[in-house]
């Protein structure tokens, strides 16, 4: 990679990838973006104001946050420094911050410290930067693609401003492709390239609004095309298809995207919903989820939201789980699609779930009661002596299998049976065991 601040004659250079040459040079051909740069938003009024404090941008790959850090540097006249939280070390960021200060003595100019990966600092690692960054020299950007307010230690959240960059829509991807082909010196516009509508349509929408993706799709596919008698090089639909390979999902497993797909997969099986529960599902086992954590996440689904309402699906899940873990993928997503579509479509109780954590809460927060001595074990000898277990009726002695007794000193009302599904008929017998007169 060549550095930002080389200049645009080295970048244009046809050894750098595409992408790398088209990097905008300034605010005119920065696409997309417009809720945080358009005019009048807060942003764009703080870069034309030259106030800009320390920030924090946050969005997926490709979105332009790293060009957006060096255009702010042009517009600001500022150093430019460019560390990346995954290769780098608190000495580096030390050093960093001593010729930023060095600097602003010197020839009264302002750093900025641009880090990427910055969730990729430790909480110590991003302490250094405190002092210095309060005071305004070095101006910090940093990029992360993880949510900010969960990677980052708070005081350097609320000393930076906080901005959301978003996927580039298929317009904006279509719109950054079309610049490329036609610039001349930085692109293709030296070529004849034809591209079919559809073509650019699909590379919009199969790159997942990563610019990144798309432009390096539109160069393998240029590149590796032999151009027609005439010279023009026909960018098909197929082309395209051929160019992306596989669609680069917004799915990391350890990161905030795979806890947004777990969140909205067990909620739209709570939901009743079994297509988005499938959809979230696919996506989650084309991204390499392992099937044993989806599969303990639709066991805990079935009893949490299915529970007595149907308790044949706690039975469908767990079964789904085990046969996942002896036939692994690609098989496994057929056990598990069965159970997802079976607690989607069951009827829904939680009255267990709530029951237990009462009782937990009372647990918690309540002096404990005593076991009542006719209930206490009474199976060893000299039980008999301190009285346990006496008076204790069994319950098949008695008609229906039932007879009134105290089993918790103090009466508590923990499960509350719904009028749902199979709990309906549980709820029934219970308000009938609950009415038998003492
Ligand atoms: P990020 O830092 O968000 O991963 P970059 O800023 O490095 O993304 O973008 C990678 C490349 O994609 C850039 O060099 C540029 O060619 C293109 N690109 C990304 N975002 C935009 C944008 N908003 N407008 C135009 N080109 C973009």
């Amino acid at each position: 990679m060549p550095d930002l601040f080389e200049s645009n004659k080295n970048i244009t250079e046809k050894k750098y990838p595409l992408a790398v040459r088209m990097r905008p040079r300034n605010f005119k051909e920065f696409i997309g973006q417009e809720h945080i740069l358009g005019e009048g938003k807060l942003l764009k009024r703080a870069i034309d104001a030259d106030r800009i404090t320390s920030l924090i941008l946050y969005g997926p790959p490709g979105t332009g946050k790293t060009t957006l850090a060096s255009l702010i540097a042009n517009v600001t006249k500022s150093y430019f420094q460019e560390i990346n939280a995954v290769l780098s070390n608190v000495q580096e960021l030390k050093d960093s911050i001593k010729a930023a200060k060095e600097r602003e003595r010197a020839s009264n100019k302002k750093t900025i410290l641009f880090i990427d990966e910055i969730h990729r600092f430790n909480k110590s690692q991003q302490d250094v930067l405190m002092p210095d960054v309060e005071k305004g020299n070095p101006v910090l950007i940093g990029a992360t693609a993880h949510n900010p307010f969960f990677s980052l230690v708070s005081p350097l959240i609320s000393r930076s401003m906080v901005f959301e960059l978003k996927k580039l829509s298929r317009e904006n991807i279509a719109q950054i492709l079309k610049n490329s082909l036609k610039d001349k010196e930085r692109g293709f516009g030296n070529m004849q390239v034809n591209i079919d509508e559809k073509a650019l349509e699909f590379l919009g929408e199969s790159c997942d609004g990563d610019a990144r993706v798309a432009l390096n799709a539109l160069e393998v596919g240029v590149l590796t095309t032999k151009p027609a008698k005439d010279g023009t090089i026909n960018f098909t639909l197929k082309l395209a298809e051929e160019s992306i390979q596989k669609k680069a999902i917004g799915y990391d497993r350890d990161e905030d995207a795979h806890y947004d797909t777990i969140s909205a997969f067990i909620k739209s099986m709570r939901g009743s919903d079994p297509d988005a529960a499938l959809y979230w599902l696919a996506k989650m086992l084309y991204a390499g989820e392992d099937p044993r954590f989806i599969g303990r996440r639709i066991v805990i689904c079935a009893s949490e939201d299915v529970g007595n309402a149907d308790p044949q699906a706690l039975v469908v899940a767990n079964a789904a789980f085990q046969i996942s873990e002896f036939v692994g993928m690609p098989e496994c997503r057929i056990p598990l699609a069965q159970a997802v579509c079976y607690i989607a479509c069951a009827p829904k109780s939680n009255a267990c779930y709530l029951g237990i954590d009462k009782a937990m809460k009372d647990i918690e927060e309540s002096r404990t009661m005593e076991v009542p001595k006719h209930l206490k074990d009474a199976s060893y000898s000299g039980a008999k002596k301190l009285g346990h277990g006496e008076g204790y009726k069994y319950s098949h002695d008695y008609k229906n299998h039932y007879v009134e007794q105290e089993y918790i000193p103090e009466k508590r009302i923990y499960y509350e049976p719904t009028d749902i599904g199979y709990e309906k008929k549980i709820k029934e017998y219970l308000d009938k065991l609950r009415k038998i007169p003492r």
